[in-house]
């Protein structure tokens, strides 16, 4: 078959040996034989067909917020902490005592003693539940900061080394609806048991921590400072108390530490600027003033 190319002069089309049309610029003798011999060969063989192009995937940017909020569970978002409650509860005073010491004294890490303080706690899920969300309270101001986020669209993410279960079964109990729909929860899971051992914990965050540097949280809370910036968040607030708050503190753009607690040593002597916090409002005021 014949065209005409760019130069006005006559172009050949064929077909090559996978069947793709060919068309030459130059059209010879030789070209015409060669081609009138492919193109016959191929007609007998099979139908032309078009090479795919590969398609790359490509991942829509993500819609930039101005802010989201990192909040620790135990003692910042709850006025006590319902892990070492469900401890002293179900595994007796004793041991959570025992483990705790261990704890001060470095034989344990965050992870250590997160699954020592549950070893001897044999109650089922329904009892777990039942007893936190009888026993916390939210910390004032919380259920303002959760608002303060959900009406200019900013995440809220519970980062928690605590248990999930009973973190949302105080959350569910505690925050209104349309509230609690706003909270997303990060935490470990109890894998509940009546027998030896008790209650063991599986840590969902403990590849992607190790990932990111942090071997010793089990489930770090800089997973989910990374994961909100992919997100698209600009500012970072995190908000904590506790020795597994010390990862959220280096890594968070803002940091609010509890009043006297081990996260406003760990600040102050590391030189971390904080807002100290009793309640929650200060935080809540400072979501709604974000540019
Ligand atoms: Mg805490």
């Amino acid at each position: 078959m014949k065209s005409a190319g760019r130069s006005g002069r006559p172009r050949e089309r064929g077909f090559d040996d996978e069947g793709l049309v060919v068309e030459c610029a130059t059209v010879t003798s030789m070209c015409r034989r060669v081609c009138g011999i492919l193109g016959a060969r191929l007609a007998r063989a099979r139908p032309p067909r078009l090479r795919a192009r590969p398609v790359i995937a490509r991942k829509p940017a993500p819609a930039s917020v101005a802010v989201a909020v990192v909040c620790d569970f135990d003692g910042t978002a709850t006025v006590l902490d319902i892990g070492d409650e469900i401890s002293k509860h179900f595994g007796g005073l004793p041991q959570w005592e025992a483990e705790s010491a261990r704890f001060r004294r470095g034989e344990l890490d965050t992870r250590g003693i997160i699954e020592a303080i549950y070893a001897r706690v044999t109650a089922n899920e329904a009892e777990i539940r039942a007893f936190a969300a009888e026993r916390a309270r939210l910390r004032p101001g919380f259920a303002e900061l959760v608002a303060a986020c959900r009406d200019r669209g900013a995440p809220f993410l519970v980062a928690s080394g605590g248990l999930r279960q009973y973190i949302e079964a105080v959350l569910d109990a505690h925050l209104e609806p349309a509230l609690r729909a706003h909270v997303q929860v990060r935490a470990n899971e109890a894998r509940f048991s009546s027998g030896a051992g008790g209650l063991r914990v599986a840590f969902p965050g403990e590849a992607t921590s190790r990932e990111l540097g942090c071997s010793t949280c089990g489930s770090c809370k800089r997973v989910a400072v990374r994961d909100l910036r992919e997100a698209g968040a600009v500012q970072v607030i995190g908000l904590g108390d506790g020795f597994a708050d010390r990862c959220l503190a280096q890594f968070a753009d803002r940091v609010f530490a509890r009043t006297g607690s081990y996260l406003q040593r760990h600040c102050e002597a590391s030189r971390i600027a904080h807002t100290p916090f009793e309640t929650l409002h200060a935080a809540a005021e400072a979501v709604a003033a974000y540019r």
